[in-house]
């Protein structure tokens, strides 16, 4: 039985889409800077969602949104947009830094593996889609109008917070007082914005000139490709008290019933126990990573060592050890390969469901791999393995010679040095191609080039 935990009731259920195919919504990255470590923890989370339903044998029809407009620096309506932040900081348009970034977003998914939805939307593709959901809301008396915006107003949704697990009265009382007294509550948010002359992206509405609030991108974005009906909506948790909060209140108001089912949410990926930021300069980007002589399959691996509801700490020890279990695997995996005696994997093959179809329990997965594969070689066993695999996601067709012909040169370089008796030239050149990531190992032979 599949099940994962949904925040929304806070429970672990058995997972039942409504319909034959599973509905999917993901909130997707905000193209305004390199993704980091964590925001790819949230994608490979959503990768392993998608995973885990196709080896259930669901189809699964999925969206994520590119919000390339109307995110402010603080996600209640406060602050610069994001868009904007990059453009003064690259002199460029908002429209070259979306497609600059977007591009990159998407390389780093494949870097990693992740398998994607079938529809990536940008939120600038669907403004005629954004302004009719904000039409209806106030034809619905569910949204008023401002000299700002226009505002949802949350005292028109009996069940606002209950996905945040915030009583609204508490959060009132706690509130920084909002200066906006046009508003009728704080808690009320903006769906669409009212753009001063000078807003760099701005779009022609019923209230004039302007662009849409960052909540309403994801509302619109669902209901187009996804209809009234989504089985899973997922995202990070920092999302959870205000923008799906708001997705909540805006489509169930607009759909008059509850749209989405199950929520799930993925904690965040620390990085020496504490926030990654700028201040610490512990921002990593799956560059970053390769430099230091990582794979990106090393981060993947790493992803599966915790449990998604569970803060994830990175260090780079941690990705060390993921590396070296990775290569450990990959090693125990070969030696299976082609082994001529049989082996009955069906027990390890349920253990491994098991693991995987209780809320994506990935550590006890990993554990029974490992486990299957220290038992007699076996092709079976390697069978079995590449089946874990459309849930794992590594390269086992790796070819055995991938060492880039600069180092091969260097290696051979080096040789010659060497027999030369030219020492220090043969030690520079082995640490400089230590450097770049390769170990050259002397045999009786000759010598061996390996990764790091
Ligand atoms: P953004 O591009 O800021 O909208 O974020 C993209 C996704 O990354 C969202 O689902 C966030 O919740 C998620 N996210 C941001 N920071 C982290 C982190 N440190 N760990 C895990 N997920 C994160
Ligand atoms: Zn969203």
């Amino acid at each position: 039985m599949l099940k994962f935990y949904n925040s929304l009731t806070r429970q672990k259920e058995e997972f039942v889409p409504k319909g034959d195919v599973v509905k999917m919504y993901t909130c997707g990255p905000t193209v305004y800077y390199f993704p980091h470590i964590g925001n790819m923890r949230a994608y490979l989370f959503m990768d392993n969602i998608r995973r885990v339903l196709k080896y259930n044998g669901f189809k699964i029809d999925g969206v994520m949104n590119i919000t390339d407009a109307g995110h402010l620096t603080s996600d209640a309506d406060e602050g610069e947009d994001k868009m904007l932040v990059a453009s003064k900081r690259e002199n460029k348009s908002p429209w070259e830094i979306a497609k600059y970034y977007t591009d990159i977003f998407m390389e780093e998914t494949k870097r990693l593996n992740i398998d994607l939805p079938n529809h990536v939307c940008e939120a600038t593709s669907v403004i005629p889609e954004i302004l009719d959901f904000v039409t209806s809301l106030v034809e619905k008396g569910y949204a008023y109008e401002t000299s700002k915006g226009i505002y949802f107003d949350i005292s028109k949704f009996e069940d606002y917070g209950k996905l945040g697990g915030m009583n609204i009265e508490d959060k009132l009382a706690g509130a920084r007082i909002d200066v906006d007294d046009e508003k009728k509550s704080p808690y009320d948010f903006a769906i669409w914005i009212k753009a001063p002359k000078e807003h760099i992206m701005q779009w022609e509405s019923p209230w004039g000139m302007g662009y849409p609030g960052w909540h309403i991108e994801c509302s619109a974005i669902g209901k187009k490709f996804l209809g009234n009906s989504i089985d899973i909506h997922t995202g990070g948790v920092d999302h959870k008290p205000i923008h799906h909060e708001n997705e909540i209140a805006q489509s169930d108001s607009l759909e008059g019933k509850k749209v989405v089912n199950t929520w799930m949410h993925v904690e965040f990926l620390q990085v020496d126990g504490g926030k990654m930021s700028k201040s610490l300069n512990n921002i990593y980007t799956l560059n970053d990573l390769k430099e230091r002589g990582f794979d990106f399959e090393d981060f993947r691996y790493f992803y599966f060592m915790a449990h998604y509801s569970k803060q994830q700490n990175f260090t780079f020890s941690a990705l060390t050890s993921a590396r070296n279990s990775l290569k450990n695997l990959k090693k125990l995996a070969i030696e299976h390969k082609g082994k001529g005696n049989k082996f009955d994997t069906s027990a390890y093959e349920e253990e491994f469901l098991n693991a995987i179809n209780d809320d994506l329990n990935m550590p006890v997965a990993l554990a029974v791999t490992l486990k299957m594969l220290k038992e007699n070689k076996s092709d079976d066993i390697y069978q079995a393995l590449l089946k874990f695999n459309e849930i794992l996601g590594f390269d086992f067709e790796e070819k055995e010679d991938d060492i880039p012909s600069e180092i091969k040169e260097l290696a051979k370089e080096r040789w010659e040095a060497k027999v030369n008796k030219d020492f220090a030239k043969s030690d520079e050149l082995r640490n400089k191609i230590l450097d770049l990531g390769y170990v050259v190992k002397d045999t009786r032979e000759g010598y061996t080039i390996e990764k790091k």
